[in-house]
């Protein structure tokens, strides 16, 4: 009997979403979390808890099958590996930034200047496209202090809000790549553990399409439910069901989160009342 190996981040920003990732889609996890391996005891899979760095190359070499990761980190490595699925988590970029006196000028600001950053390639990559020669200062962490310390001119590093940049003194200049957590697979999986890939992500694809959706149900007068069916188109068509009162419905439909609040107020314009919107645990489309 064939089992996927999934590698995801021993410790670190991506370890607690990616395994939470695999428990909503209802895999089971026997051991705890201290072991290098777990097998999983309802679902094909074993766990391999690894460095992020190390993910790549494993996936790469079949060690691993998949792996959860970091598009930055996926591209830094540049090895023989799909991308197959972009999970929406850890999402963040890789930026170049400057000391906040220093006036920026575009990419031949960094002429001749010293970068430090732990990703050598991908700013390689941005500097060959521009054409411009700079120093690399290849570090593996605590980037951001470097320019403070004398050790470079400028940064190349994971930002998210921000925040440890201007701690640092620091503004973000431009921007090399945008990231989010992904899987990816090695080349030539065999049908068997492809089989078992596919099942894994129709239930990654359920708890994401949950994710961005909400249940919404609400009462509305006879006269107001085709005003509201235009609003709220659902997955085929709403559900609508008379209640006792004569004259009134409720109406049941799914609403995208990102489009919640407008919805709800033209609902209400239009005359719906007691609207309840609820969390959808998954969603199989
Ligand atoms: P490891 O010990 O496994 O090598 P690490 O220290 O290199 O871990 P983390 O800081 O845990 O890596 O980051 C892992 C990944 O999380 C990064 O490669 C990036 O994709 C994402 N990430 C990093 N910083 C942020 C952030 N501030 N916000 C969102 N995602 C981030
Ligand atoms: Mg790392």
């Amino acid at each position: 009997m064939s089992v996927l190996k999934i590698a995801i981040q021993k410790s670190g920003r991506l370890s607690e979403n990616s395994k939470k990732l695999l428990e909503e889609c209802g895999i089971k996890f026997s051991n705890g979390i201290s072991v290098l391996k777990t097998k999983a005891h309802n679902f094909p899979v074993e766990v391999l808890f690894l460095r992020d760095d190390d993910i790549p190359q494993y996936v790469e070499q079949q060690v691993a099958d998949i792996g959860i990761l970091g598009e930055n980190m996926v591209y830094e490595k540049a090895k023989e590996v799909d991308v197959v699925e972009q999970l929406g988590f850890a999402t963040c970029r890789l930026s170049l930034a400057i000391p906040k006196e220093e006036t920026y000028t575009g990419p031949g600001y960094f002429m001749n200047k010293k970068i430090a950053t732990s990703y050598p390639k991908l700013l390689t990559d941005f500097l060959n496209k521009n054409k411009i020669k700079a120093e690399i200062e290849e570090i593996s962490g605590s980037v951001e202090i470097a320019p403070g310390i004398g050790l470079a001119d400028a940064i190349c590093d994971i930002v998210s809000s921000g925040s440890t940049l201007l701690t640092n003194g620091l503004h973000e200049v431009e921007t090399i790549l945008k990231s989010q957590a992904v899987i990816i697979s090695c080349k030539n999986l065999d049908a068997d553990k492809k089989k078992i890939l596919d099942n894994l992500l129709f239930r990654i694809r359920a708890v994401k399409n949950a994710k961005e959706n909400k249940y919404i149900l609400l009462n509305a007068p006879e006269s107001a439910i085709k005003r509201i069916c235009d609003i709220l188109p659902g997955m085929k068509s709403p559900t609508v069901l008379p209640l006792a009162e004569k004259g009134w419905c409720s109406l049941h439909s799914v609403v995208r989160e990102d489009e919640f609040w407008e919805s709800i107020t033209q609902l209400k314009a239009a005359g719906a009342e007691g609207i309840l919107v609820i969390p959808i645990e998954k969603m199989i489309l």
